[in-house]
């Protein structure tokens, strides 16, 4: 399945009523699906925003991350500053735990690797998840721009993982 449209469908899927209109709605609808969500003020090692955690079921904000992208989407005009980053992710990560707790089994489309540009292999890899957990919150919270383009607008390196 094209994971863009495997994101969007389970949003449409658990939420086909109104959009969640604001960081508690959206931290409601992940507690319903019985995900945990926490703050951290420390940054994850490898500039994540936040995490999702399987073992525990949580969804983890990093705090401090999150306001440095706020601070630069904060110098932006128009579309970014729209956006509350919070929500997009725990959006994001409740994508990673519906995944985890209901959907793995699904096949997303596969991802084509070079290797020194002679062998060719296909591979299913965790970039397609990551592509449907955009989607995913794209949908569910109506967002203008893919989630992951929002980010790459406000700094471009840090990322939701
Ligand atoms: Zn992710």
């Amino acid at each position: 399945m094209d994971s863009i449209e495997f994101g969007a469908s389970v949003a449409r899927e658990i939420n086909p009523g109104g959009k969640p209109r604001n960081r508690d709605e959206m931290a409601a609808i992940a507690q319903n699906f019985g995900a945990k969500i926490t703050y951290s003020p420390y940054k994850y090692s490898t500039g994540a925003l936040a995490e999702y955690n399987d073992a525990d079921k949580e969804i983890i904000c990093y705090s401090a991350a999150i306001a440095k992208v706020e601070e630069l989407a904060g110098s932006h005009r128009g579309r970014l500053t729209a956006v509350d980053f919070p929500t997009m992710c725990i959006a994001h990560e409740l994508f990673h735990h519906l995944d985890f707790t209901r959907y793995s089994q699904v096949q997303l489309g596969n991802i084509t690797i070079k290797y020194a540009g002679i062998i060719t292999i296909r591979r299913r890899v965790r970039a397609t998840r990551e592509i449907a957990a955009h989607a995913f919150a794209q949908e569910l919270l109506a967002l203008p721009l893919s989630p992951a383009t929002l980010l790459e607008r406000a700094l471009g390196g840090a990322h939701a993982s």
